[in-house]
This record gives C-alpha cells, structure tokens and sequence, in this order.
C-alpha cells in the first residue's frame, strides 16, 4: 500500500529538528532509516502528517569509546557495527545482535537509535541494551537528559522519549577483562523477527565465578524483558550445566509470550529455557578467551 501524504522535512541541526518537532505537534515523526516507520506508514499503523528526517544531520553516526562507555550515535547503522573489528573483538553480543537483524539491505539503512526509539519487542536491539545495562541519552529543547534502559521502555511500543525529544546517543558500560557475551535467535526464515531470542552478557572474577550477568529476552512479553531472576541466580557461582539450567527456567519463568504464528507459547518457553543454556554457555568461552563462535541457532549443534 501507498503511504497517506506527508511534509517531507530536511534539517541540518539537532536543535532544528527539536524546533520542527515542536512547530509541527503529535503529528510530526523522527525519520531515521525509515525501516520500521516506512513499514507502518504503508500499513496505515503510523498517519504521521510531518516527517522530519534526521540522516542528513552531521556527527550523529559515531561509534566509539569514551569516558567507560561505547557510545553509538543514533545514526549509526547496523552495517557500520558489523565491519568495525574492534567492536567485534570487544563486544561480541553486538556483534552478534546485527548480524541477526534482517538482512543486508535492511541493515545498510536501519539505525541503532531507531530501532530502540521504536520500542517493538520484536526488535533485537532491546534485550541486548538491557543485558549490557545500557543507558539511553535523549535530547529536547532543554537538552540531554539520560535514561537508564531499565525506563526506557514504559509500555507495548512505547518509550520514555517525549514529544518533542530525539534519541541522541546509546551508551554500553565498557566491559572488565574476563567478560563475554552472545546474542541467539530462533527465527522462521532468514531476516524474519525472532521467535524467541535472548542476550547474554558476562564478567568472570579471577577465580572463574560469575562476577556480574546481564540477560535480556526478545518477543517474550510485551516489553523487551530482562531475566532479573535469572542474573541474579548465576551471580558468585562458579559456571556450570546445572546452573545453567536453572537460569533457563528462571528465564521462561520471567516470559508471558502469546501464541501467534511463530509459535505457541509453550513452544517460546522451551526456547527461552534452551537458548539461555547455550547462550551462557558461549559467553562463558568467550569472556575465558576460548574461540568465539558466531551464527545462527542449528538445532543438531552440541555446545
Ligand atoms: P525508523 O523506521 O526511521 O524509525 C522507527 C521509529 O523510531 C519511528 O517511530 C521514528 O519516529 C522513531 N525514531 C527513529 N529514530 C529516532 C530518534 N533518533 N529519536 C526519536 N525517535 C526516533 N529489526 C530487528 O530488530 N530485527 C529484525 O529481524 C528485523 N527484521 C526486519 C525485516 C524487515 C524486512 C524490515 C523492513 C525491518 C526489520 N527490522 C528488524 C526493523 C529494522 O531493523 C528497523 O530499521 C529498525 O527497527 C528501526 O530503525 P530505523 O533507523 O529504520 O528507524
């Protein structure tokens, strides 16, 4: 379907896009890759009677480390993640994240920043942020304020962002030494939006124990939701299956997901349970430097 018109809007500043933002009210929408709100627009779900584009705004596509964090600018696109080596020797969960994203075409385009300021618990960035502890920095006509991912997102594909207010800025906690991470994903086919996915991130302390855990669950509830239980069960322990297992169950137990077509819910629970178990798996071999290994879930692997 064509999308209803709109007043295509071009800035060439931050403070320019807050300003069009207020000029043009409830009806006005950041444009960023356009990738979900496109989508929307040719749905009739979004009507929106402004778009205000923000791709053509200097400096917002950064990824770098600075002051304990890896910051990413909103414009960053999932593209530029994947080819940056530092980042996929650093953070692996990242790393792992895009590359499960849709597919190239999508991911030449989308952005980091959009694909959190849509607030789709669908979407794969979400239970990553919230696995890494991740705060968020949005900006309005008064200036920056940061929310920690924990707020940010407050309801079904709703955020903490204002009207009026535009994510600026994405911040990851450097991680210790000794930590390791990993992002896995059940989807129907290639590019497809998850049936169930989960992110892990992990420190080690000098003895081998779980020193700090960070999980995060896609498409399992109506927010992106992250497995408190479950962090806090493997915290202090020393690395094992039973553990592991343990962390699963508590991990389902954090999930409601709903039948649908990617699967029942039952079926989005043995996931979760399993997905967990390798997931910590891998990022217990990563954060020990033992060789990282990528990729889809292939259900005959042995971890
Ligand atoms: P846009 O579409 O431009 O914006 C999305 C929303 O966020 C809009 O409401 C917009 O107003 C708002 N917004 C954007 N940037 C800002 C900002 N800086 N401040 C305030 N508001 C902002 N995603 C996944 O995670 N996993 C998948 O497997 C996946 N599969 C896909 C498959 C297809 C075929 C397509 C088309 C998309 C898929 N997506 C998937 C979504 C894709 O990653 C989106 O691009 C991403 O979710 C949104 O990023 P964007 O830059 O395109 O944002």
């Amino acid at each position: 379907m064509i999308p209803p018109t709109f007043d295509y809007l071009v800035p060439a500043t931050l403070p320019e896009a807050i300003a069009l933002l207020h000029e043009h009210g409830d009806e006005a929408k950041v444009l960023a890759g356009g990738h979900s709100l496109i989508p929307a627009m040719r749905l009739r779900f979004a009507e929106p009677s402004h778009l205000i584009d923000i791709s053509h705004i200097p400096g917002l596509d950064y990824v770098r480390e600075e002051g304990g964090f890896l910051k990413i600018g909103t414009m960053a696109r999932e593209v530029v993640l994947k080819d940056l080596p530092w980042i996929s020797e650093r953070y692996p969960l990242l790393v792992d994240t895009t590359k499960m994203i849709a597919d190239p075409q999508v991911r030449n385009l989308a952005t980091v920043g959009g694909n959190l300021a849509h607030g789709d618990p669908a979407n794969d960035h979400p239970a990553t942020m919230l696995a890494y502890r991740a705060e968020i920095e949005i900006t309005g006509a008064s200036g920056a304020r940061i929310v920690p991912i924990d707020e940010f997102f407050t309801d079904f594909f709703t955020t903490a962002l204002e009207h009026g207010e535009i994510l600026t800025e994405i911040r990851i906690p450097i991680p210790p030494s000794r930590s390791g991470g990993c992002y896995l994903k059940v989807e129907r086919k290639v590019g497809d939006y998850a049936a169930a996915a989960v992110a892990v991130q992990l420190s080690l302390a000098a003895d081998g124990s779980i020193e700090q855990a960070g999980i995060g669950l896609t498409n399992v509830a109506a927010l992106p939701t992250r497995a408190v239980d479950a962090e806090n069960a493997l915290r202090g322990q020393q690395p094992s299956d039973a553990l592991f297992a343990q962390a699963g169950q508590l991990a389902a137990d954090a999930s409601s997901p709903a039948d649908d077509l990617r699967g029942s819910a039952e079926y989005k629970l043995t996931l979760i349970r399993e997905l967990i178990q390798r997931a910590l798996r891998r990022s217990v071999e990563r954060a020990q430097g033992r060789k990282a290994r990528f990729g889809k879930i292939i259900f005959s692997e042995k971890s």
